[in-house]
């Protein structure tokens, strides 16, 4: 059997924070806003894969005032979003996923972030693609007061 599921999340952008994406820390001069490290990119698609398990969502697993989430690293919250799917007898088929930002530009860096989540989730980087847009300067994203990411995902019966 298999299943989707799908994720969307959004961060302010400011300065003075690192910039987190996908697992790996970009330069820029700006960073997003959160109570983890705001990896936008993971936080998505964390939120595809408990949503394709019927498992809620990471703010229910990982919430946003305990003190044992702050400042996390985001890969962790992914490596134990596999971790529950596994609990209910699923594991992780394919990832798409999209981030929506202005700048910096993603491209670069984008097989960097493959091979780091497939080390994570103990995958083939295959099953992990990220595509980058910007939106042609509209919106929260377009002015750079945020950074936004979509994804699905798909899992199977183990
Ligand atoms: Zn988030």
């Amino acid at each position: 059997m298999i299943r989707v599921g799908m994720g969307y999340d959004v961060h302010r952008l400011v300065a003075g924070r690192d910039l987190w994406m996908g697992g790996i820390k970009l330069d820029y001069e700006m960073g997003l806003l959160g109570h983890s490290d705001a990896d936008v990119l993971i936080h998505a698609i964390c939120d595809a894969i408990l949503g394709a398990a019927n498992m809620r969502d990471i703010g229910y697993h990982f919430p946003d005032t305990s003190a044992e989430t702050e400042g996390m690293d985001s890969k962790i919250i992914l490596k134990k979003t596999i971790e529950l799917i596994a609990s209910k007898g699923y594991r992780l088929g394919n990832i798409d996923a999209t981030i929506c930002a202005e700048k910096p530009k993603m491209n670069p860096h984008i097989p960097a972030m493959q091979q780091c989540m497939a080390q994570v989730i103990g995958c083939d980087p295959d099953m992990i693609s990220i595509k980058a847009t910007t939106t042609e300067k509209l919106g929260f994203t377009g002015r750079q007061e945020g950074i936004s990411a979509y994804a699905v995902a798909l899992i199977e019966r183990v």
